[in-house]
């Protein structure tokens, strides 16, 4: 087995919502409610990320939700080093797959992960930047956790703000031309992956 977590979980919280979504959300790690339904951002935090979509106007079919862990932590710990090594190849190959333009993470983890640097949400949350995953390049774009949000007004009024900008980065994205042309130089189209294995 490649990581302790899947004696505990219930179920595997894989990700939910459009496969062809151009706008891409990744979390942390599935909670209870998420565990026992399979489905990730189902419980307060999810419910408040919903009501951050409603106001850009978009729907949880509109996007996709995936978690930079896919089973339960015991007790909702934060994710260790090795799960999060475990469980990355899972995250890269829906990134692969599903293409986004523009991925938001939400809080720490993520966003550490996907940036491969070390700078906290803290500093970084509503600054945009450009990452190249595998063979593309993407729009990272770091938000607070809606957990974190819950119970911090000054933390959900940022939080609101930021994803205010979500629909402007979207149209930025559309705007650009593709990150990779087909017929690019062998140098091009590899472009040097992030260093992952930060934990
Ligand atoms: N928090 C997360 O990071 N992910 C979920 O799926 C639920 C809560």
């Amino acid at each position: 087995m490649r990581c302790a977590l899947a004696q505990g979980r219930t179920q595997v919280v894989f990700g939910s919502g459009s496969p062809n979504a151009d706008l891409m959300f990744v979390g942390e790690a599935p909670g209870f409610h998420e565990d026992q339904q399979g489905i990730p951002f189902v419980g307060q935090a999810g419910k408040l990320l919903d009501k951050l979509l409603e106001g850009i106007e978009l729907t949880r079919a509109d996007v996709f939700v995936a978690n930079v862990l896919k089973c339960r932590p015991p007790g909702n710990r934060d994710p260790l080093p090795d799960e999060i090594a475990s469980c990355e190849p899972h995250l890269f190959r829906q990134i692969e797959l599903i293409e986004p333009k523009l991925v938001a993470t939400l809080g720490n983890f993520a966003t550490k992960l996907l940036s491969g640097k070390p700078a906290g949400i803290t500093r970084v949350h509503g600054v945009e930047q450009e990452v190249t995953l595998g063979p593309r390049t993407v729009l990272l774009y770091p938000l607070y956790h809606p957990a974190a949000a819950l119970y911090t007004p000054s933390m959900l009024k940022v939080l609101e703000e930021d994803f205010a900008r979500i629909p402007a980065l979207i149209e930025r994205t559309l705007d650009e031309p593709p990150a990779i042309e087909p017929d690019a130089p062998a140098a091009e189209r590899d472009p040097e992956p992030v260093q992952l294995g930060l934990f």
